[in-house]
């Protein structure tokens, strides 16, 4: 059963004040599934008082006590996995694999972020003088406003959620209203390990509405969204009008670049399997694949084949490994681009076009053939769509990587350790990975460059997006 999705504010689990609530939909039918609360004004200033509260007894609490909260919080989660799945397959459309793998990885990102918040270390620096002690401190910046999308519901709060509550902020979420039921289920996670009243604070209703009022608001000290890139760049222009931290978490149009020298099979296995995951709704998703001319007609055909082989349906059943688009939007949204391709002399090799029927299906698509003049070798399809484009030289790979305005994932597969080292100095990302799919892991930093943000959200930058650092110097 879907739940009917209530907001968390203050501790309690509650309808908006108003009434307000939205219904909430399944991509695999377009059937109702429940509902969500929609908070008005008066639910955010309720939630602003209690997350203010909620600070100044977090930033109290030990990072050693907040450490055993968060792992208990991680152990409920992992406790509580089935039913979280079900809830985000039913509400996103992902097959219950991938909800489940998303589920688990968010444990484990609690689990990592909790002990580094044990290691949000300062420093001393030696002085210039006998007798001076000079401290460097690192203070949690405050209450958050956080701001996340649908495509993965829990994954994207839990990184700004566990990093804010390691470094000893509170946190109002903004959770997707598309996909409300599995974030829910995760901060009841953390609500249940015993997290205190106003710690976190969890809303939903019109988007646009809760960023006008809580990003400029005294209370709120840092900003975090992961979005596409014209919103990001609204929040990002509001949060810097009031000199709020912010971190930026947008759109990407990642090239994946296949070497003549590379393992041809590997390469199509790992790219095909990345590239049609969570039906290509992802930031970091390999989106331009720039393949040598000498191996790109076997690499087309590998690649087809692995695309040939995806089951597509509802994602609750067994064996489908790609479901519906999250939102009805995105189907439309996806064509418009495909279809401006194929106008534009595109060959469509596979897919191209939605599936009939009920729900939000696009097929896996694949396109060769393609120009510069389409809209889709220049905005983010997020969507099944992959782009094959031949080249001859590592120079004109690189050119075609660094032409886009976007900077977030970037793939290469060779053999050439001398190639290997030009890309990973020469490609303009946040990431790049090379052999493998490497990206995404808690330790690691995740995040991008140009328009596709600033900021991050893995590794050891994760925490300190929410510290401020204060110097000490005294004497005597
Ligand atoms: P959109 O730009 O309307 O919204 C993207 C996200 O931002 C949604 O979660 C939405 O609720 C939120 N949002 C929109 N306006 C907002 C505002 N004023 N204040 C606060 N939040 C706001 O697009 P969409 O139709 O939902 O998705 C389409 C595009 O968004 C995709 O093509 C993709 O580029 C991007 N997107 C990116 C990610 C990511 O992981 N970086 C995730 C989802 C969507």
């Amino acid at each position: 059963m879907y739940p009917d999705v209530q907001l968390y504010i203050d501790g309690q689990w509650r309808p908006s004040l108003s009434g307000a609530s939205l219904a909430v939909l399944d991509p695999a039918s377009g059937d109702t599934l429940g509902s969500v609360a929609h908070a008005g004004i008066a639910d955010l200033d309720l939630a602003l008082a209690a997350a203010e509260r909620g600070f100044q007894v977090w930033r109290k609490t030990s990072a050693f006590d907040r450490y055993k909260l968060m792992r208990k919080a991680a152990q409920i989660v992992r406790d509580r996995v089935e039913v979280i799945a079900r809830i985000m397959t039913q509400e996103q459309g992902k097959p219950l694999a991938e909800s489940r793998a998303e589920t688990l990885a968010a444990a484990d990102i609690i689990d990592w972020l909790a002990e580094e918040g044990r290691r949000s270390y300062g420093r001393v620096v030696p002085p210039r003088s006998d007798g001076v002690e000079q401290k460097v401190i690192m203070e949690p910046v405050g209450p958050v406003a956080a701001f996340t999308p649908w495509n993965f519901p829990i994954n994207q709060v839990v990184r700004k959620l566990s990093s804010a509550l390691a470094a000893g902020c509170s946190i109002i979420v903004k959770a997707p209203e598309e996909t409300p039921g599995s974030p829910a289920e995760l901060i009841r996670a953390f609500a249940d390990a015993g997290v205190p009243a106003g710690v976190i604070g969890l809303v939903y209703g019109v988007p646009a509405e809760i960023s006008n009022y809580l990003i400029p608001h005294p209370i709120i000290r840092k900003v975090t969204f992961t979005g596409s890139t014209p919103v990001g760049k609204q929040l990002a222009a509001l949060a810097g009008q009031h000199m709020k931290r912010a971190t930026m978490e947008l759109g990407g149009h990642a090239p994946a670049l296949v070497f003549a020298d590379a393992d041809l099979d590997n390469a199509a296995k790992l790219l095909a399997a990345s590239k049609f995951r969570n039906a290509g709704q992802v930031c970091v998703s390999p989106t331009r694949f720039l393949v040598q001319r000498e191996v790109f007609e076997p690499f087309l055909a590998k690649f087809i084949e692995h695309a040939k082989g995806i089951k597509v349906g509802n994602g609750l059943e067994e064996g489908v490994t790609m479901g519906p688009l999250a939102i009805d939007r995105r189907v439309p949204a996806v064509a418009a681009l495909v279809d401006d391709a194929r106008e534009k002399g595109a060959t469509v090799h596979l897919g191209g076009k939605a599936i009939d029927g009920p729900g939000y299906f696009y097929a896996p698509t694949v396109l060769s053939g393609l120009n510069q003049g389409m809209r889709i070798m220049n905005e983010e399809p997020f969507g099944p769509v992959a782009l094959l484009i031949p080249f001859d030289t590592l120079e004109e790979a690189l050119a075609e990587s660094n032409r886009l305005p976007f900077g977030l994932a970037s793939y290469a597969f060779t053999t050439s350790t001398r190639t290997a080292q030009a890309l990973s100095s020469g490609i303009e990302a946040g990431m790049v990975t090379i052999n493998h799919l490497g990206i995404g892991l808690a330790e690691l930093p995740f995040g991008g460059i140009k328009d596709s943000g600033y900021g991050s959200e893995g590794g050891t930058e994760a925490i300190e997006a929410y510290l401020n650092t204060k110097l000490v110097t005294q004497l005597g």
